[in-house]
């Protein structure tokens, strides 16, 4: 049985409608992100499952247990605040030890007990500190260990990093995923960042305008995506708006062969292709180059296709340029590479 079921949730705010007929699984042990643009409904469904709102529809159990009606204390679960919420005026200590003295476990258990947690997020040392002498990545630190001090079996962390400049973020991905393999607690992250939601979670739901477009671990979402939506909010991608004839996609810039046949003959669609699936070959469609940029590990090429649509198109800096601005360009696009929309 999963850890987290959650069945056909709905939540309305008097006009807005911030989750409409959601459902997922969490396993045991896993990481899981929920990834979506700002307003799409994340914290609303974390404080639904944290019991800190009531949903108007739907069923949320934790661990086989139907949950509604259960204050946030009884359940098994743990949140962890976007802005942290750290007691200012307690020491680092006091504030890991909140939960477990509202357990009412002895003193000598919570010693260990917060020792443990700190040495487990390396902030051994700064245990008298209060958070206002605290950096950034410290303050978070300090969040996670009093998050986890009272052993929950689901952590849910709303945007743990949205407040740690970039290159702590890489570093802090790291460590959360570090801890939550030595734990095995079942983690829920969310995220408006699809590169941290790729770069952490096993699997990721990507929510639009309160419902879920699609579940799936990264790369299925990055090579498969269900939608429109989760096409352009994940990764990069080009799209091409054409025709289906004679089991082709036709376009402006020429045909390619569809890649599904159940599309319907003389339906507009939309043609969706990463940038690293697209090949410069003698023999495809020609193009004019408009720029090439280094990127590190990658080039990244400008191509102006002749009915004026552009698309993006990586090649592995090994592979060299091959092109230059202002050269003809002949492009390919294999069948499997795209999907229509
Ligand atoms: P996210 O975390 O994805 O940014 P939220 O869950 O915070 O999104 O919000 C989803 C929608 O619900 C938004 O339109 C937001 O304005 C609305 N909303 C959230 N909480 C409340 C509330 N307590 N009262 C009224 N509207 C709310
Ligand atoms: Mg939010």
């Amino acid at each position: 049985a999963p850890l987290l079921s959650i069945q056909g949730v709905s939540k309305r705010f008097s006009a807005v409608t911030a989750l409409d007929d959601v459902s997922l699984e969490v396993g045991k042990g896993e990481f899981f992100a929920l990834l979506g643009p700002s307003g799409c409904g994340k914290t609303t469904l974390m404080r639904l499952v944290a019991g800190l709102e009531t949903p108007d529809a739907g069923r949320i159990e934790i661990a086989g247990v139907d949950m509604s009606g259960a204050p946030p204390h009884r359940r098994p679960v743990n949140l962890m605040f976007q802005s942290y919420a750290l007691f200012p005026h307690l020491s680092v200590f006091e504030n890991v030890a909140f939960g477990l003295r509202r357990q009412g476990k002895d003193k000598g258990v919570i010693r260990a007990r917060v020792a443990e947690l700190l040495d487990m997020v390396k902030l051994a040392g700064v245990e008298k500190r209060r958070p206002d002498q605290l950096s950034g990545g410290q303050k978070q630190r300090v969040a996670l260990a009093r998050a986890l001090a009272p052993g929950p079996r689901l952590l849910l962390l709303d945007e743990p990093l949205g407040a740690l400049d970039r290159q702590l973020r890489e570093e802090t991905q790291f460590q959360l995923k570090e801890i939550q393999r030595k734990l095995k607690t079942s983690f829920v992250v969310v995220t408006h960042d699809q590169d941290e939601a790729m770069a952490m979670a096993d699997r990721i739901a990507v929510m639009r305008a309160g419902r879920i477009e699609q579940i799936g671990a990264p790369a299925e979402v990055y090579e498969r995506p269900a939608t429109r939506f989760v096409a352009s909010f994940i990764g990069e991608m080009n799209f091409l708006s054409g025709r289906i004839a004679g089991e082709a996609f036709v376009g402006a810039f020429g045909r390619l062969p569809a890649p599904r046949s159940e599309l319907r003959e003389g339906a507009k669609v939309v043609l969706a292709v990463r940038p690293e699936r697209i090949a410069l070959s003698p023999d495809g469609v020609e193009g004019i180059v408009e720029d090439v940029a280094f990127r590190g590990s990658a080039i990244h090429i400008r191509l102006r296709l002749s009915g004026g649509e552009i698309l993006r198109i990586s090649r592995s800096a090994n592979d060299g340029p091959g092109v230059a601005i202002g050269d003809a360009a002949c492009v390919t696009i294999a069948p499997e590479a795209a999907r229509l929309f």
